[in-house]
């Protein structure tokens, strides 16, 4: 689970791994964010906090998954 600061709110990058397909578009996005495990083939983001910098790619790698499978959720 990442956090990323945008316009202000504070958002949590996650994968859900019951959609996930393992297609990497992702890392292709956000490189060093998100990682595949060779042997689920499932996406995981990092437990990072993210440049507020990153929240363009944030949003593409979200917008682009081809199973709708990032989730970016506000917190608190
Ligand atoms: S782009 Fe979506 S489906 Fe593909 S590995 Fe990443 S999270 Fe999984």
């Amino acid at each position: 689970m990442a956090e990323i600061e945008i316009d202000g709110e504070r958002y949590r990058l996650t994968v859900d791994h019951d959609l996930c397909m393992g297609t990497r578009v992702c890392i292709a996005r956000l490189p060093g964010v998100f990682t595949v495990d060779d042997e689920t083939n499932l996406s995981s983001a990092s437990d990072d906090v993210l440049d507020p910098s990153l929240a363009d790619a944030v949003r593409e790698a979200v917008d682009d998954c081809p199973q709708e499978a990032i989730r970016l959720e506000k917190l608190g």
